[in-house]
């Protein structure tokens, strides 16, 4: 069966000594953590190896917010899918709507990304949504229908089994403005119909849907508790322990 997920992205925020502080945080909480799901995080990559070390031995898998479509080279500033392994993480943000919004990125370059970071054993969460004029033009439905064909429908079925999915409409992050649980889940369930028209049924259900946007502590639970929502990607509230920790009992 599927697994529930709390990722935090930590974006571009935290310097040194707050990013170990939260590390701390988070390794004392996740040894006492009962609830009913992973946990992961994503801090700037500058931090990464450091995560890896620090959450030693503890179930909080470290991700990357963002990897080079390419093996090696003369591409500077980028992280290589192969650095990642190397280090032990875990994998990598894909598309996040602000590496669309400031750097073009688009869902081919998504679609390479998704695929070596699979070679490598790796695994993907890869971002999709709509803009709040493709909500208001009610495109949303065809809008992550294109996104999730171009992204992942090169996949074999069992590649797209390791995918995890997070629907993030932009609207909705980091702008106080939350999806309804209503909405979140039925573009959740449309997401899970193409995936099982595509693949099949026990395929798509196999496959964990994270809903991200303005996700907090007082309406983590209600979204969690759609039947096609698996979890969050959390931005502003998982750089606080206090509201991560309260949004993974939401399960
Ligand atoms: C995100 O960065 O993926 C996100 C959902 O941010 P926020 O929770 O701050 O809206």
């Amino acid at each position: 069966m599927r697994k529930n997920i709390v990722a935090g992205n930590w974006k571009m925020n935290l310097d040194l000594t707050e990013a170990q502080q939260l590390m701390t945080q988070l390794l004392s909480y996740s040894n006492n953590n009962k609830s009913n799901c992973e946990i992961y995080i994503a801090p700037p990559s500058i931090y990464t190896m450091m995560a890896k070390d620090l959450l030693d031995g503890s179930s909080i898998g470290v991700f990357s917010q963002d990897v080079s479509e390419f093996e090696s080279g003369a591409y500077t500033g980028e992280i290589s899918g192969k650095m990642l392994q190397s280090i032990s993480a875990n994998g990598s943000l894909v598309a996040h709507s602000e590496r669309r919004q400031y750097h073009g990125e688009t869902d081919s370059h998504a679609n390479r990304k998704v695929k070596m970071l699979l070679d490598l054993g790796l695994t993907p969460i890869y971002c999709n949504g709509e803009t709040l004029e493709q909500r208001k033009a009610g495109q949303h439905f065809e809008v992550v229908k294109n996104q999730t064909e171009v992204a992942l429908f090169t996949l074999s079925a069992e590649e797209i089994k390791k995918v995890v999915i997070a629907y993030e409409p932009v609207w909705a992050i980091g702008t106080g403005e939350t999806a309804s649980p209503e909405q979140a889940q039925e573009i959740h369930a449309h997401i899970r119909s193409l995936i099982a028209a595509k693949y099949g049924q026990d395929v798509a259900d196999e496959i964990s849907i994270l809903y991200g946007g303005s996700v907090k502590p007082d309406n983590a639970k209600e979204i969690f508790s759609k039947p096609d929502i698996d979890g969050g990607l959390i931005g502003g509230a998982a750089l606080k322990i206090g509201d991560f920790s309260k949004i993974i009992e939401g399960f």
